[in-house]
């Protein structure tokens, strides 16, 4: 009864991290891909003010026309992003959806990172296409040749993510010029999820333009982690008028329009300041490193709000994952975002004091593993 593209679509290794914090009395906490900060008052304002003028209606299919445009101005902006053909979409999930559905045909193959995004390969396969992994792997630098590898006649896209999910792994301008180089040769779509682009420590966020072709870039990014409204479900896509166009056909037919209040919200958003929340994130990310670097293999993340250390003293994942659950610290195992099952994420989007309680537990865990 069920369609086969339905029946392949298994729960996400997080999901079912996300019940057992429901059943878990005072969790340790360190496996939530969200910020733990609220949205802006700013952007609350932005959003009641919006509903009490009765904005309910739904917008043109593409989003407002402002914040199309303040989108386009700040990615000009920043990184001199010369295009004018955006689309404001349901979440970055949104725009990888009507991308995913714009670029390939049935059994087209898209490269994608190994450790991923869990939606990536899901959605892929979904959208009747192939996922083909490169390594991104926290110490293996992205090359050409790397890439080469996964190439065949039916590749269509190659989908980068930096700052990374789960890896906190940031490309450099050499990697990005590589990747850039490699879709050129084999005419190919680059999408560039950089929904952590405002969560980078070590300097500016290095985005895809200016490395890749503009006209075969697709940029995605949102409001969901820069400013703690993942709930609200708000995204952008820039790109080349004919896929941004055929995305927009594609979203009139299915989603419409994102909720016009939010977008309303999300205009307010693009004034506030977020540099405070990140040097407290940067701070977050020291504290981990420093607090677990003698014990763990831990690359230091350039961005995001995630790690992904080592599994401990050669235990195996579910050894592992046990001895977390009997400490009630929450992580999520890697295999569930990779083939391979050597590391686990860890989010540090929590309190400080959080934080510091996982530090001790995680400590013991590695110090017990090591002693026997
Ligand atoms: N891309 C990456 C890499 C993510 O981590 C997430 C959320 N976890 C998304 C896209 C989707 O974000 P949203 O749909 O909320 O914008």
């Amino acid at each position: 009864m069920i369609s086969r593209r339905a029946s392949a679509v298994e729960a996400s290794g997080i999901r079912k991290m996300f019940e057992l914090v429901a059943s878990m009395e005072d969790p340790i906490n360190l496996s939530i891909g969200q910020a733990h900060f609220d949205p802006p008052e700013a952007v609350k304002q932005a959003a009641i003010e919006a509903v009490e003028e009765n904005f309910s209606r739904y917008t043109v299919t593409q989003g407002l026309p402002e914040l199309n445009e303040r989108t386009l101005d700040r990615l000009a902006e920043q990184y001199g992003y010369q295009g004018r053909h955006s689309i404001i979409t349901l979440g970055v999930s949104g725009g990888l959806q009507l991308g995913f559905m714009g670029l390939l045909d049935p059994g087209d193959e898209i490269l994608i990172p190994d450790p991923y995004f869990v939606m990536y390969p899901v959605l892929a396969g979904m959208c009747s296409g192939v996922p083909v992994y490169y390594d991104m792997y926290p110490g293996t630098p992205l090359t050409e040749q790397a890439l080469e590898q996964g190439i065949s006649e039916r590749t269509r896209a190659i989908l980068i993510n930096s700052p990374s999910n789960p890896t906190g792994r940031t490309l450099t301008a050499e990697e990005l010029d590589a990747v850039g180089r490699v879709a050129e040769r084999h005419d190919l779509t680059v999408i560039s999820d950089e929904i952590y682009d405002a969560f980078v420590y070590d300097g500016p966020h290095v985005s895809a333009v200016g490395h890749v072709d503009e006209q075969r870039l697709l940029l995605l990014g949102g409001w969901s982690k820069t400013y703690g409204m993942a709930g609200w479900r708000l995204g952008y896509a820039a790109g080349s008028a004919e896929l941004i166009d055929a995305m927009r056909r594609m979203q009139q037919f299915s989603f419409v329009c994102a909720p016009s209040i939010v977008q309303r919200a999300g205009l307010a958003a693009l004034d506030v300041d977020m540099s405070a929340q990140i040097s407290a994130y940067r701070g977050k990310r020291d504290m981990i490193v420093e607090g677990l670097g003698d014990l763990y293999e831990i690359a230091s993340p350039g961005g995001s709000f995630y790690m992904f250390p080592e599994l401990p003293g050669g235990l195996e994942t579910d050894v592992f994952m046990q001895r977390c659950l009997e400490r009630r610290v929450l992580v999520v195992p890697g295999k569930a975002m990779s083939r391979r099952a050597t590391h686990f994420r860890l989010s540090f989007a929590a309190t400080d004091d959080v934080l510091q309680r996982g530090i001790t537990e995680l400590r013991a865990i590695a110090e017990e593993a090591r002693a026997t």
